[in-house]
């Protein structure tokens, strides 16, 4: 807490309101209104491209300020949960030059970036059935909970064991992770008398339940993506037959006189949706049936990204280099900035690509954990070239 004189100098627009002294704007007065919010991050302070209202919510009380106060910006997060928008307030500052005359590398961070909701729910859910279990009996992931190694392990010191195949399972728990798996490995789980706990991500499972309706309907079900992927191998599993096509160069798998019913791995862009879906328009298919199953958290992440390409000299993608949606960023990036580059945190950073650059851009996957983006941006924003 500051004191009233701190927060009037602030704030650069104090007010002559008498009530309560130490609010020097209307939205310090809603503030101050919700007594234990702490009065330091007055919301008037400063102008900000950022969003308004409940689409600026930073945490619940934001979210609440928000609802009923939908005028006002809640941009200044009174709880410090640092997410993409506080960073995005940080990057707006402009680079500022250091006594020897060295200026600061300006760093940009994309207004949607790292964990999206599914992979959230999924970490929450292993913290939460790891604490139930409390080392009393195994908890099992089959495949990594996310393709993050940190978090992997990080759940791994607290007890979560990763498996490759059921069969590498006896007693204990098992957690599903947000990829979703086929119901035949559900089966053979139940089968084994193990306890399951399903972490499937809600939109993952809608393609599977699509798929599964398209075959009943009669069509040859398609799944444009990745067919290694777990998630597109759990769709697979959910149906008889099936055809996965990653390009153009894989439509020659698909029956020319076929009746398609075709869905799209949840992370693929819009943009390779359109084409693929362009292309088998071309192909003399006698029906098609699409289903737009692409998930909007990627959408959102991939649009930002695209639009911080265009800002920037150098652009970063943080994540696993094995994770799908990561890769689709940096790919995506890459056609908008050919300076882009898919890392997994600033060790890896060859720093000779900064050479002569002077605003970069961050993103980050969707399994990519706020704090490796927090200390990616971090020391891209204290890096001297001197000191290489
Ligand atoms: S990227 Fe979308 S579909 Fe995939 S886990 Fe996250 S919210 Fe679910």
């Amino acid at each position: 807490m500051v004191s009233p004189l701190a927060i009037g100098k602030a704030c650069a627009k104090p007010t002559a309101l008498p009530l309560p002294p130490v609010v020097c704007c209307l939205g310090g007065i809603v503030k101050r209104s919700l007594r234990s919010l702490a009065m330091a991050d007055c919301p008037c302070a400063g102008p900000s491209p950022r969003p308004t209202g409940l689409a600026a919510a930073t945490c619940l009380r934001d979210f609440a300020f928000a609802l009923l106060f939908p005028s006002l910006r809640v941009d200044s997060c009174p709880c410090l949960l640092y997410n993409s928008r506080v960073r995005g307030a940080r990057a707006a500052f402009e680079p500022k030059p250091r006594s020897t005359g060295t200026v600061y590398m300006k760093v940009l961070v994309a207004e949607k970036c790292g964990f999206c909701p599914g992979v959230r729910n999924a970490i929450h859910t292993a913290e939460k059935v790891l604490a139930q279990a409390s080392g009393r009996e195994q908890v099992y992931c089959l495949g990594p909970i996310i393709h993050n190694e940190d978090v992997v392990e990080r759940l791994a010191r607290t007890g979560l064991r990763t498996v490759k195949a059921v069969d590498e399972i006896d007693t204990g728990t098992v957690l599903i992770r947000s990829h979703g798996v086929a119901p035949s490995a559900l089966e053979r789980l139940t089968g084994r008398g193990l306890q399951i706990v399903d972490a499937t991500c809600v939109l993952v499972k809608r393609v599977q339940q699509i798929a599964k309706q398209l075959e009943q309907e009669g069509y040859e079900v398609v799944i444009i993506g990745e067919e290694n992927h777990p998630e597109v191998q759990g769709v697979m599993g959910c149906v008889n037959n099936v055809a996965v096509v990653a390009d153009e160069s894989d439509l020659h798998k698909l029956p020319s006189d076929g009746k398609l019913g075709i869905v799209c791995q949840t992370t693929q862009s819009p943009e390779h949706f359109g084409r693929m879906l362009g292309a088998m328009g071309q192909g003399g298919f006698r029906e098609l049936k699409v289903i737009n199953t692409l998930c909007k958290e990627a959408i959102k992440r991939q649009e930002s990204a695209i639009a911080l390409c265009q800002k920037v000299d150098i652009m970063f993608v943080l994540g696993g280099l094995h994770s799908a949606n990561t890769r689709r960023l940096a790919e995506l990036c890459k056609n908008h900035n050919s300076e882009t580059f898919h890392l997994q945190n600033w060790q890896e950073l060859d720093k000779n690509v900064l050479s002569g650059k002077k605003i970069a851009g961050v993103t980050a996957g969707a399994s990519t954990p706020n704090w490796v983006i927090d200390e990616f941006v971090k020391h891209l924003e204290a890096f001297d070239e001197k000191d290489g």
